[in-house]
């Protein structure tokens, strides 16, 4: 099935053939010639469909391409982008075929959510846009790469807030037909079933297979009528549903995905299990390997020396756990063959294997099964190891075998077309192959390149995106798409003010309202005249978690606050798309979690390139981050000892930092209106952020210290 995409036997055909293979591999997504292309195939589609090229391409005929792709100048574009496309696709040399020769066959990724893009809502938060920035990059470097993950139809909410501010939850149906998915087929042809044991039942599945660049994502799906009527939905949304949901989708992620490359004819070099949801895969390879009849000893080792492991977790609380009872139904069956008791099933789980009230921890049972565990930041490997250092009794805390790979972003998909345009110029279009390179994202130092007027111009620029896309929103909000009246929106936001910017999950760790914990204080700072500060809010509760959904209800409160009208907003629905407006826009991204639970965070990343600065608590990515000269920081690099004092200590800190420093810098400004200092201070940002915090340096240094398995 994948012949179709061998785009070298394309090169003779016609430019439509191939516009519409091109709206079929994810690669256009982070590349910015392509949006402006399917944008203008039909712009109301664009939009409607959120961004979604495939959905464009449906809506015209082959007669409308052809008469379009008449128009001279308009195939000169497409042309170019899909040359560029095909010579990317073939390219020879690539950084893999420098550095990770030793890995001649797949790394195999799995993991619960991917977070492409806006326009496939199969993520929830922040591990899904890790992981689908992660695949973005294994495609950039050339690394033999398959995802694998689940397709969920209705994939995770639709966010609106009603009067009262108070979260409502839809889930729009994801149709196979408009989306970048092909199905999975036989080599004879029909589609491609597998099935799993899950209680007494047996689960089918069909696949899906989603291209991403040079890699490929499989999207494994229970939709079938085959299936009894609850297993047909048990894909359908992400972490939806009860315990048992939750066991069945592991399952079918873990043991499924290990089935699926087997059917496939593919042999991993490497299982890399991206959070615990899918270690179930190590039962599956044990199972197999047991068949051999290998001893216990030596089946473990053939399946430990297979797999890597990334914890994403710093709170037991957050780690997914099954009972006894789960467990025995659940694995009855495939348990059975092995030849091994239920207690030495459970015994892979817990931290004690002998203890038999504790719960099966899938955590533990990925970190006993890998040859190499990771946390996301140096100070989440700290947190991990002394949160498992139980499972290695007689070892120190330090000699705990958890690393770190502190996470990155994929900077050529975050950054804006505006932002493309505008370092392509400056750059050179080869800027997003530099990322592994530190020394020359010291050009950002030098004035030639772009002159302090320029780069306040693109600040100018990017602000003003953001303000009139929250203008656009809270308009159609409040008064539906209902065209020819004249509305008064500039009352929402100032393209002027120092436009602060706070978006991710509303977990309640993540203290989204501590900046008003005292309203008397913040106030003066957001309603200041001739220094005027505004902030902008996104984020989704969890369906279950009513504090978070409080959260976000204590906001809507403050943005209805009458000497905050227009100064505080928050932008309904975060996503993808809403994530970029808001990284682009603003100039401070503030960033307040309880420290140590942020493992890593990756929002603040994203804002670099565009010139924003961040603001935050000394946690995750931005303790190794900071210097100092590249933004702002809130309380020192420790913990405090309890929570109420940790909250009023960081908001005053916040304040303090935001009125001694921050206001004052960005208003200090020469007799032509730029902040030099402030700029200085984005110039560091760029020269010491943008290479260190890019999903390239991780993914490489995944290949180095993981991928590559020194040992055989
Ligand atoms: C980047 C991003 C996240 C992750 O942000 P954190 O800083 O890790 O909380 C979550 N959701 C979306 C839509 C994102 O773009």
């Amino acid at each position: 099935m994948l012949a179709v995409f061998k785009t070298k036997n394309l090169s003779h055909l016609h430019l439509s053939v191939r516009l519409r293979a091109l709206a079929r591999n994810l690669w256009w997504t982070w590349n910015p010639e392509s949006h402006h292309v399917f944008k203008e195939l039909s712009p109301l589609v664009w939009r409607y469909s959120n961004h979604n090229a495939v959905a464009v391409m449906n809506e015209i005929s082959n007669q409308e391409l052809d008469a379009r792709l008449r128009d001279h100048e308009f195939a000169r574009r497409v042309h170019a982008v899909l040359e560029e496309f095909e010579s990317y696709m073939t390219k020879p040399s690539t950084w893999a075929k420098r550095h990770a020769t030793a890995l001649k066959n797949p790394v195999a990724y799995f993991s619960a959510e991917f977070g492409l893009h806006e326009s496939l809502p199969i993520y929830s938060g922040g591990l899904g846009i890790l992981s689908g920035d992660h695949t973005k990059s294994a495609s950039d470097l050339g690394i033999p790469f398959v995802g694998i993950g689940l397709f969920y139809r209705q994939g995770y909410f639709q966010q609106r807030l009603n009067a009262d501010g108070w979260q409502e939850e839809s889930y729009p149906s994801n149709d196979p037909e408009h989306l970048p998915l092909q199905l999975v087929l036989q080599p004879e042809g029909g589609r491609l079933l597998n099935s799993i044991e899950i209680g007494h039942s047996t689960v089918y599945f069909q696949t899906w297979a989603v291209r991403v660049g040079r890699a490929t994502l499989y999207l494994l799906d229970t939709n079938l009528p085959e299936n009894d009527q609850h297993f047909q939905g048990l894909t359908s949304t992400v972490y939806g549903g009860n315990i048992d949901t939750r066991i069945g989708q592991e399952i079918i992620l873990g043991i499924g995905g290990v089935r699926l490359l087997q059917s496939l004819g593919i042999t991993p070099s490497v299982f890399h299990m991206n959070e615990g949801h899918s270690a179930f895969l190590v039962l599956e390879l044990l199972q197999q390997e047991l068949k051999f009849r290998k001893t216990r000893e030596e089946a473990e080792q053939v399946v430990r020396s297979k797999c890597v492991f990334t914890t994403h977790t710093p709170v037991p609380a957050g780690h997914d756990r099954f009972n006894s009872e789960l467990m025995a139904y659940s694995f009855g069956k495939f348990w059975n063959s092995t030849g091994l008791t239920h207690e030495d099933l459970m015994s892979y789980g817990r931290v004690n294997p002998s203890d038999t009230n504790e719960l099966f921890t899938m955590t533990v049972l990925a970190i006993k099964m890998s040859r190499a565990a990771n946390g996301v930041s140096e100070l989440h490997g700290h947190v991990s190891r002394e949160m498992w250092k139980h499972i290695f009794p007689g070892k120190t805390v330090d000699e705990v075998p958890i690393g770190y790979i502190t996470n990155g972003i994929h900077t050529p998909g975050w950054a804006t077309t505006h932002a493309h345009d505008f370092w392509n110029k400056r750059l050179g279009s080869d800027w997003t192959e530099k990322l592994m390179e530190p020394k020359f994202w010291k050009k950002f130092a030098d004035d030639e390149l772009a002159t302090d007027e320029e780069l306040w111009a693109l600040r100018y620029n990017l602000r003003r995106d953001l303000v009139e896309y929250a203008r656009r929103q809270q308009v159609e909000r409040q008064y539906g798409y209902s065209v020819g009246t004249s509305f008064a929106t500039s009352h929402i936001l100032s393209p002027d003010a120092l436009t602060i910017g706070f978006a991710r999950r509303f977990a309640t760790y993540k203290r989204a309202p501590l900046i008003f914990r005292h309203l008397e204080k913040i106030i003066p700072l957001l309603s200041d005249t001739q220094h005027p500060v505004q902030i902008i809010f996104s984020g989704k509760a969890h369906p279950r978690d009513n504090e978070g959904k409080r959260f976000i209800q204590q906001i809507i409160g403050i943005t209805r606050h009458p000497e905050l009208i227009g100064k505080v907003i928050f932008l309904e629905n975060y996503d993808i798309n809403v994530a970029r407006h808001l990284v682009s826009g603003v100039d401070v991204w503030l960033n307040t979690p309880r420290r140590p639970l942020e493992a890593s965070g990756t929002s603040g990343m994203k804002v670099t390139i565009h010139g924003g600065l961040n603001l935050s608590i000394m946690d995750g990515w931005w303790r190794e981050g900071y210097n100092g000269k590249n933004g702002w920081k809130i309380g020192d690099d420790q913990n405090d000892t309890d929570l109420e004092t940790q909250d009023e200590r960081d908001f005053e800190r916040l304040i303090h930092v935001l009125s001694e420093s921050i206001i004052p810098e960005f208003y200090n400004r020469d007799e032509d209106g730029i902040p030099h200092i402030w700029l200085k201070r984005i110039r560091n940002a760029m020269q010491t952020l943008l290479s260190q915090f890019s999903t390239h340096r991780m993914v490489g240094e995944y290949v180095q210290k993981c991928y590559i398995n020194k040992e055989r």
